[in-house]
């Protein structure tokens, strides 16, 4: 039976972006005798806009039956007085779906390096990915809020740090093979179970190496030496604020994928940028950031390293001849650089 992918293209330059990464995979299916049934089902604005509702039933009962799912992007001002949210849709999606581990792999095409705020030495090569526990810690705890005192309640159980540190891990072992952990470890009680636990689940992967790192030296190392990382897994408040810092490396949010992982049920691949607004319906987008998500599909939900290779070396040729969409101060547009990509694909 083929394999099924639920498409949400979302809102704003969500669409754009979902139909060119739809035609990149068409290609690759051709050459590389893939069976995928691809279906779009509305999300987001679009979901409130058409039934009413940002995650319908028909959408939600498809992403659980889904052996993956690509989500474009979603939200704009266009609902910011709606009675129902966008938002809520992807909170409701990744609640029911069980997503525990966001993955963010950061790194820096040659072709777009001066493009990095950070010197062009410190960033030549950077390829590194975060690794942040998604549904514990602070900001799932209890919240107290008087008017003369409040507090928020950060816990951990080890089970939900075991499988967040496997996850790394296992990331790490099919890369470089190094993991940093990152935590609070001097002050945090979390963070020094986070630790400990880290350490003997490190025992069952003797092929790869552990050093632990305070969270606010790893934030310093990423703008100073960002290519001293590998794999750098957290906790979820950390992670927030790291994977964004991250997200600023590579000089624009147009390039970046990511993904979200579950225990056993469908994994999430999108941009880690939003909907632009700014920029929707004029054939400008950048769609990179949603054709390395479908890469990273294939390499993480159907295990087909070589097809999402393809992709990402004919991504990295692209902008090698100078095909870069406006974010990264070229001219061409989504559709220029959509054919760009098959026309590689095609001559690889
Ligand atoms: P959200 O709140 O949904 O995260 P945001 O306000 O952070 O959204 P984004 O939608 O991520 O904003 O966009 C931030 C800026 O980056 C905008 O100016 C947008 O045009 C630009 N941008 C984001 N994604 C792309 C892309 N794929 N191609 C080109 N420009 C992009
Ligand atoms: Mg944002």
């Amino acid at each position: 039976m083929s394999k099924r992918i639920v498409a949400l293209p979302g809102d704003g330059i969500g669409a754009e972006i979902m139909d060119s990464a739809l035609k990149i995979l068409a290609e690759i299916m051709v050459q590389d005798n893939l069976d995928f049934d691809i279906e779009r089902f509305a999300f987001g604005g679009a979901g409130i806009d058409e039934q009413g509702d940002p995650l319908p039933a028909g959408t939600l009962n498809a992403c659980e039956k889904a052996d993956a799912i690509l989500l474009g992007a979603i939200g704009g001002p266009k609902w910011d007085n709606a009675p129902k949210r966008p938002e809520q849709g992807l909170l409701g999606l990744r609640k029911a779906l069980g997503l525990f581990a966001n993955i963010r792999p950061i790194s820096v095409p040659d072709a777009v390096v001066h493009l990095s705020p950070l010197k062009e030495e410190n960033v030549r090569g950077v390829d590194f990915v975060v690794v942040r526990e998604l549904t514990g810690g602070i900001y799932f705890g209890e919240k107290k809020l008087g008017e003369t005192e409040a507090s928020d309640l950060c816990t951990y159980s080890k089970a939900e740090i075991q499988r967040i540190i496997r996850k790394a891990f296992e990331i790490a072992q099919t890369r470089n093979k190094k993991v940093t952990s990152v935590d609070k470890a001097n002050v945090l009680a979390t963070s020094k179970l986070w630790r400990q636990t880290a350490e003997e689940v490190a025992r069952e992967f003797p092929d790869c190496t552990l050093e632990h790192q305070l969270v606010d030296s790893a934030a310093m190392v990423m703008i100073q030496k960002p290519k001293a990382f590998d794999v750098l897994v957290t906790e979820n408040l950390f992670g927030d604020i790291l994977s964004d810092e991250a997200s600023v490396i590579p000089g624009s949010l147009g390039m970046m994928p990511s993904a979200s992982h579950s225990e056993s049920g469908p994994s999430l691949y999108e941009p880690i940028h939003g909907s632009a607004p700014d920029i929707a319906n004029q054939n400008i987008a950048n769609p990179m950031s949603m054709i390395l998500s479908v890469a990273m599909m294939l390499r993480q939900s159907f295990g087909l390293e070589n097809s999402a290779k393809k992709i990402e070396e004919a991504c990295d040729r692209v902008m090698n001849q100078g095909i870069l969409t406006t974010d990264l101060g070229g001219k061409a547009t989504t559709t220029d650089f959509t054919e760009a990509i098959i026309t590689e694909l095609r001559g690889a």
